[in-house]
C-alpha cells in the first residue's frame, strides 16, 4: 500500500519559528529584544533579521518598529512557546529514552520540532512521564541498553524492506 503524499507545507518556516523563539528568548532574560540582539543570537547578519522581522510582522507575531525593539504579540509568545515547548519534549526524549548524546539530540529535535503533530507530541509526553514513574526506571534502563540484531534484511520482522540504518553498538552515539 503507498503511503499517503506528505506535504511539508507550513505556514512558517522552520527559520522563521527560530526568529520567534530567539526574540522570546531574549526578551525572557532583558525584557525586550533588539535587531542587534536577535542577529547576535542567530548568528546571522542584520538585514537578514529585518527582512524575517517584516514577515513576522505581516503574520501579526511580531511589533516592530524602525529603530525600536522587537517585541512579540500574544499571538507570537504562544507560537514561541509552543515551538520551545515540542523543543524540549523533543529534546528530552532523544536524550533521555533514546540515549542519542546531547549534540546530536539538539541537531534532531531542532529539525523536528518544526513537523511533528501535536498528536504525536502529546503522546511522545505521555511516554515521558511514564518513564518519569519509579515503577519504569527498571525498563527505561532495559530499552536503553538494547540494541537490535538484524541478520538479514528477511529475517527482519520491522522493516520488510531493505533499509540502511545502521545498527549501533551498546553505547555507540549517533552521529559519530
Ligand atoms: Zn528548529
Amino acid at each position: 500500500m503507498a503511503g499517503p503524499r506528505i506535504r511539508l507545507t507550513k505556514d512558517l518556516s522552520p527559520s522563521l519559528e527560530h526568529y520567534l523563539r530567539a526574540i522570546y528568548d531574549i526578551e525572557q532574560e532583558k525584557g525586550h529584544a533588539r535587531v542587534t540582539d536577535i542577529a547576535e543570537r542567530l548568528g546571522v547578519a542584520k538585514p537578514a533579521v529585518s527582512v524575517a522581522l517584516r514577515s513576522l510582522r505581516a503574520s501579526g507575531l511580531v511589533d516592530h518598529r524602525a529603530y525600536e525593539s522587537v517585541r512579540l504579540t500574544g499571538a507570537g509568545t504562544t507560537r514561541a512557546k509552543g515551538v520551545s515547548g515540542k523543543f524540549a519534549i523533543l529534546a528530552h526524549f532523544l536524550t533521555e529514552v533514546l540515549g542519542v548524546d546531547d549534540k546530536q539530540a539538539i541537531v534532531d529535535a531542532c529539525l523536528m520540532e518544526h513537523y511533528v503533530s501535536p498528536t504525536t507530541m502529546g503522546r511522545l509526553l505521555d511516554l515521558l512521564r511514564f518513564f518519569e514513574r519509579e515503577d519504569k526506571q527498571d525498563i527505561l534502563e532495559a530499552f536503553r541498553a538494547y540494541r537490535r540484531s538484524c541478520e538479514s534484511d528477511d529475517t527482519c520482522p520491522t522493516c520488510s524492506f531493505h533499509c540502511d540504518i545502521v545498527v549501533p553498538g551498546p553505547g555507540a552515539h549517533a552521529g559519530n
